[in-house]
């Protein structure tokens, strides 16, 4: 534990928070109150998902007002292009704009489920990734996926390799991955970005286990490779939610140490909208408060926490 200490010390290991709009009133009332107790373990930043079919698209940009105005948080929108047009784009970046939001999470997106492409739209990541830099300069700070097993839809692992570095050369501060859960997958994928000239941090995007229904969902969903002893240690508590949880917390806390010990800058944990198991997990790595950490590459907001 003395190697992870000096590692905690000397990097200075920040995390950030990703929080999904719900869908209904009482899921909204439920953040309101979580988003409280997040703001108390003092995250660099929080960020809010987009809906691709873009229904609650509203609800980001409040939840994102929010966090800043009532939680002085600096926070991140998350943005997709492709089923937007060029002038819903440009409306919700000037929203997010006189809103104060700094930072903008640029992301391709998928058609939703009977929805349709639109006409001149943007069809990649890099192109809102342009398309934000034409209209705002440096305004914003920008971040982008990347995807530690290659993106489903990749014609190689090499390909979206190189897509991700014409990301970053297309004005983006920093790369946030997809979940793994295999730390060695996510590090040798970071060496083959430096391999190819990609420079910019690359954050691990750490899903904890919370439900066993909802992590073979999104395993299913994401196809990403879970080792045996994750699979195997899991069977054995599946009908036992606390238990669950416990497995989930202590797979995390082992995979985000291995991972501070070579060296991440920062962890961005999926939270799910739930606070007790992210606590731990920020606890149980003895992490440091984020808030008055250097901030680069994310951009301050501009609006200063009203109350409390
Ligand atoms: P891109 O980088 O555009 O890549 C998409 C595919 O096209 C890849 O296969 C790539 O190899 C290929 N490609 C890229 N550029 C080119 C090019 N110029 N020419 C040809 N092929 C190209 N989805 C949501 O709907 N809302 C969210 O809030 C959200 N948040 C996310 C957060 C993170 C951290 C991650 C990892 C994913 C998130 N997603 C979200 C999912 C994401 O929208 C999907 O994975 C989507 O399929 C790809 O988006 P992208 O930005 O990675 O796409």
């Amino acid at each position: 534990h003395n190697e992870l200490n000096q590692a905690l010390q000397s990097n200075e290991v920040w995390y950030s928070f990703e929080l999904f709009p719900p869908k209904t009133e009482k899921g909204r009332e439920a953040l309101r109150r979580k988003l409280n107790n997040l703001a108390e373990l003092e995250p660099l930043i929080v960020d809010i998902t987009w809906g691709a079919g873009g229904s609650s698209n509203t609800t980001s940009l409040r939840i994102c007002k929010r966090a800043q105005q009532l939680h002085g948080l600096n926070t991140m929108l998350h943005l997709t292009c492709m089923s937007m047009t060029r002038e819903e784009l440009k409306q919700v970046l000037q929203s997010a704009k006189e809103k104060g939001i700094q930072n903008i999470l640029a992301l391709r997106g998928d058609v939703p489920q009977g929805g349709k492409k639109v006409d001149n739209g943007l069809n990649y990541a890099v192109d809102l990734v342009k398309f934000i830099k034409n209209i705002h300069k440096d305004y914003f700070g920008i971040c982008v996926a990347g995807y530690p097993e290659g993106h489903g839809e990749a014609e190689s692992f090499e390909k979206d390799l190189f897509y991700l570095k014409q990301k970053v050369d297309a004005g983006a501060d920093m790369i946030i991955t997809q979940m793994f859960f295999d730390p060695n997958i996510f590090l040798n994928y970071k060496k083959k970005c430096r391999e190819i000239g990609i420079k910019c941090p690359i954050i691990p995007g750490i899903m904890p286990i919370m439900t066993y229904s909802g992590f073979m969902r999104m395993t299913k969903f994401t196809k990403v490779t879970v080792p045996k002893e994750i699979t195997e240690g899991l069977e054995k508590v599946k009908d036992d939610k606390v238990k669950v949880v416990d497995f989930g917390v202590s797979t995390c806390v082992k995979m985000c140490q291995q991972l501070i010990l070579d060296g991440v800058e920062g962890i961005h944990i999926y939270c799910l909208n739930q606070y007790k198991p992210v606590e731990r997990i920020i606890k149980g790595l003895s992490l440091r408060s984020s808030r008055y950490r250097r901030s680069y590459p994310w951009r301050r907001s501009t609006i200063q926490k009203r109350r409390g």
